[in-house]
């Protein structure tokens, strides 16, 4: 960047170019005087910018190189606990050390402690993909250090967080009555969504008052809720008591909603304040899914707040044939959804729509001195969307991500990955020793190996799975539903081929039936 393009930035005009750029003159000055002085002073490290091109251009052949060798590495890292640690330095060095043995102890000690999220048999919990087009956005990002929490400190990033969640609104066909910011997880936007009904119930009197004196504050989620919401609820001061679960029922183990009405009157006649209700589409155990339209209207008639947690499922959105799971969710007052799981977009990234972002920056919002952004009104600070003041800069990878796949190829991906384990899941229903515990929602099932004489099924589960993760061909997990223990599955990696998932039987198979 020279002075010219310093003109350029600030043409907008809050700032003077021409001490601008007498400043930045005096800068470049400064930076090579300043450069060559930590030379000749010896301290070293300093990367000038030959060898900062050089080291790019390495970890950018090394990241290639590892996605061309991926699927040859066990899936999960096979070290033991202390493995890794115990070739760490135990202080910082007082001298600089070279960049090539740096890379070479990160390639020697790190990575062998490194599980494959994007393994074409990972198996396991949610994906975690990272397209390699949203990993190239990244990478800009880092080298701008961008830091996005006004629109001031990088108008680029406001705007296109703006646009992008727009597409993400329009590609899951939401209702345009949405906005929404992106945040590093699905569990700060349930942590806002869960301060957002405190203070709504409370009318705004929290954040000054403390809850201490005040009516107990009650949130109602389902017994399959994720642990995100616990955390919210603690972390927001309303106290694991007075999160109150409700049973589920039917098929696809949503809440009961008479338990749900239940449970809001009791509470209305203790004297207790009702403040929301937090629905999940697609939980993480199994794929639970709450009626969204039964319990909105609940929340309509109570006047309470309304999250949905669609962290994982709402992906799948995408394709309107999938729609139907989260019927309803367009009364919703807040919906989360992590393009960082099934989508493809680099962790972290998660989408957070919300109805009535007023409210939200009502209870969020503070405005220090050094923050006001004076005479620039009507403009979105995302700082006050979220708990941190700090915000990465991650509507670039999206953007990057849905121009270069197209809403069409990542919705083939994902219809793949639903067929592909539903068809997995026929196979394993036709093998005598296994049966299948719940069925596929959307790409998730969970079954366990059941052969007649064995009598701590569960322990034989277990097992099960330790054996096939310490193999490392491929990677499951185990939950807990009904009171058994079974094994998950689920498909979603970018990488992953047919072969791939009808493959991870013959190994499920071989080590269910070799015994321990
Ligand atoms: C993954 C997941 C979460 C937590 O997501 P983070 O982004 O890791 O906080 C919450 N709810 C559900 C249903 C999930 O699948």
């Amino acid at each position: 960047m020279g002075p010219l393009d310093i003109q350029w930035y600030f043409r907008a005009g809050w700032v003077d170019p021409k001490p601008v750029k007498a400043a930045y003159q005096l800068c470049e000055a400064n930076l090579v005087t300043g450069v060559a002085h930590l030379k000749k002073a010896k301290t070293g490290g300093f990367m000038d910018n030959q060898q900062f091109r050089e080291w790019s251009r390495k970890a950018a052949d090394w990241g290639a190189e590892y996605r061309r060798t991926l699927a040859a590495r066990p899936v999960r890292s096979q070290v033991a606990p202390g493995d890794i640690a115990r070739h760490i330095a135990p202080s910082p060095p007082e001298q600089s050390e070279g960049m090539e043995e740096i890379f070479e102890d990160f390639e020697r000690f790190i990575v062998p402690g490194m599980t494959h999220c994007q393994h074409p048999n990972f198996f396991a919990y949610f994906p975690a993909n990272a397209a390699p087009v949203s990993v190239v956005a990244e990478y800009l990002v880092t080298a701008m250090a961008a830091q996005c929490m006004l629109w001031q400190t990088s108008p680029a990033a406001t705007e296109l967080e703006i646009a992008t969640i727009d597409w993400l609104r329009q590609a899951f066909g939401l209702a345009d009555g949405f906005s929404g910011s992106i945040q590093d997880s699905a569990s700060s936007a349930t942590l806002v969504a869960v301060l957002t009904m405190r203070e709504r119930a409370l009318e705004w009197r929290g954040n000054q008052k403390g809850l201490a004196g005040g009516p107990r504050v009650r949130i109602y989620a389902s017994g399959q809720n994720h642990t995100s919401i616990d955390r919210a609820i603690w972390v927001s001061g309303i106290g694991q008591e007075n999160l109150v679960h409700i049973p589920v029922k039917g098929d696809s183990r949503g809440m009961d909603v008479m338990a749900l009405e239940q449970a809001i009157k009791d509470d209305i006649r203790a004297g207790y304040l009702p403040a929301g209700i937090i629905g999940c589409v697609g939980s993480t155990g199994v794929g639970a899914s709450d009626d969204i339209v039964a319990i909105s209207a609940i929340s309509k008639e109570y006047n309470l707040y309304l999250h949905v947690d669609a962290a994982w499922a709402g992906s799948a959105m995408i394709c309107p044939e999938f729609r139907h799971y989260w019927e309803g969710v367009d009364q919703a007052d807040s919906v989360v959804v992590n393009p960082h799981k099934w989508l493809g977009a680099q962790f972290d990234c998660t989408a957070h729509f919300i109805r009535q972002p007023e409210e939200t920056v009502k209870t969020l919002a503070i405005e220090p001195e050094y923050l006001k952004t004076h005479g620039k009104d009507n403009l979105i600070n995302f700082s006050e969307w979220s708990v941190p003041l700090g915000r990465r800069f991650r509507a670039l990878k999206l953007w990057f991500l849905l121009r270069a796949h197209g809403l069409e190829g990542l919705r083939a991906m994902i219809r793949n990955h639903v067929k592909w384990s539903g068809e997995l899941c026929e196979r394993i229903r036709q093998a005598a020793d296994f049966e299948i515990i719940t069925e596929p929602m959307l790409s998730l099932f969970t079954f366990r190996h059941a052969p007649a004489g064995i009598d701590d099924l569960d322990q034989h589960n277990l097992d099960l799975v330790g054996r096939i993760n310490e193999d490392g061909r491929i990677y499951v997990t185990q939950t807990r539903i009904d009171n058994k223990t079974v094994i998950r599955f689920q498909v979603g990696q970018f990488e992953t081929m047919r072969e791939n998932v009808m493959g991870a039987f013959e190994v499920i198979a071989a080590f269910a039936r070799s015994g321990n």
